[in-house]
């Protein structure tokens, strides 16, 4: 089992010319816990990545691993002595040679029956025994990833660094295997940080998510609260499904909102009559047939299991209803739904980050 070390980074920035794309970033992630760097092509994951790794200087803050400094402003200490393991979407296994000797290859240093000792566990942690003697071209992508991480595990590094992994895999491939992987790091006690723009990797492998956007943490939380308590409409909108629908506080502390009246945790400082962006879930919005409340049927998209719903509220505010799939509606049908909106997210004054857009809030 390899010593779990906490890893921190304390207001890391990283510029290239001195354009900043990494920006005062702070976080912690506990010894054996899985963190993900979730967030759109371009915000700086793989720069924070590379960081960590050795491979980018620091303009500012510090990154420690286990109370050890790794990097600061000035100084780095060599990727070779951070005992950082390394998985990339691109990193290729040697082709020449065979699974066991790819996992043997960090292992050089170990006398020849401790190497064939530990090339044995990885072989059975990654379940590929049977192809000890197979050569990379012989094996499935999804095995050749295996094969990556048991190589990148094998020298027990402190940390372990994973690059969109599983981006060159077949989606429905993708998800399996990040539970799978997730499995093995914690089976071997593994401090690990992956970096996706796939929230459903994110959630299958990760115990704590960072957002990030334009080089920015928006928000470092479980998958869970990252869903369900947004800190600010960015991460509302990319995590999960949802529409933003304006919201005024009334005199006695409700919402007034395109769907009537509501109850919402509101931010501080609103005063009635503050103006203000609500965040509503497809699961808030139940179908009930028995329901008066009843909106007519815009669009559908198949789900397997359920039908997402997009219903006209009004003429400019949509909003989205999960549906369990047996129940067919038919496009310019009414259906009849009820509001689970105990749990409403507010955002305080929408013009601070651009005015609500009624028609492009779905999001997958
Ligand atoms: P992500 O991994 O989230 O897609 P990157 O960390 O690769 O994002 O890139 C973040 C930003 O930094 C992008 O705007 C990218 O163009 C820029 N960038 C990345 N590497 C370099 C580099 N070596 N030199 C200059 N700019 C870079
Ligand atoms: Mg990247």
């Amino acid at each position: 089992m390899s010593k779990q070390r906490q890893l921190t980074l304390d207001t890391v920035s990283v510029a290239f010319d001195r354009n900043l794309v990494v920006r005062d970033i702070g976080l912690e992630l506990a010894g054996g816990e899985i963190g993900c760097l979730l967030g759109p092509s371009g915000c700086g994951k793989t720069t924070l990545l590379r960081a960590i790794a050795g491979f980018e200087p620091l303009a500012g803050g510090e990154i420690r691993l286990g109370g050890r400094t790794l990097s600061r402003s000035g100084f780095m200490l060599p990727p070779e002595r951070r005992r950082v393991g390394m998985v990339f979407q691109d990193f290729a296994l040697f082709p020449h040679l065979t699974v066991a000797q790819n996992i043997a290859f960090g292992l050089r240093r170990m006398d020849r029956a401790a190497r064939r000792a530990r090339v044995d566990e990885l072989l059975e942690l990654v379940s590929m025994q049977e192809r000890r003697n197979h050569y990379p071209h012989q094996l499935s992508g999804g095995q050749q990833q295996r094969v990556a991480l048991a190589r990148a595990i094998a020298p027990h590094p402190d940390i372990l660094l994973l690059d969109e992994p599983f981006s060159s895999l077949d989606t429905e491939l993708r998800e399996a295997l990040a539970g799978e992987i997730r499995q093995i790091l914690k089976r071997e006690g593994i401090t690990a940080i992956l970096v996706t723009h796939d929230q459903h990797e994110a959630f299958a492998m990760a115990d704590t998510i960072g957002v990030m956007t334009d080089g920015r943490l928006a928000q470092w939380d479980s998958g869970y609260n990252l869903y369900h308590q947004p800190r600010d409409p960015f991460v509302a909108d990319f995590i999960g499904q949802g529409v933003m629908l304006p919201a005024e506080l009334t005199g006695d502390g409700r919402l007034k909102t395109p769907l009537g009246l509501l109850d919402g945790r509101v931010p501080q400082h609103c005063e009635p009559g503050c103006r203000m962006q609500m965040l509503l879930r497809p699961d808030d919005v139940i179908h009930d047939d028995d329901s008066e409340l009843r909106f007519e049927v815009l669009a559908k998209a198949f789900r397997g299991a359920e039908y997402l719903y997009t219903l006209k509220i009004d003429d400019r505010h949509r909003m989205l209803c999960l549906v369990q799939s047996h129940h067919v509606h038919e496009i310019g049908e009414k259906i009849g739904v009820r509001l689970e909106v105990e749990h409403l997210v507010v955002f305080p004054d929408p013009t601070q980050y651009g005015a609500p857009r009624p028609d492009t809030q779905t999001r997958e």
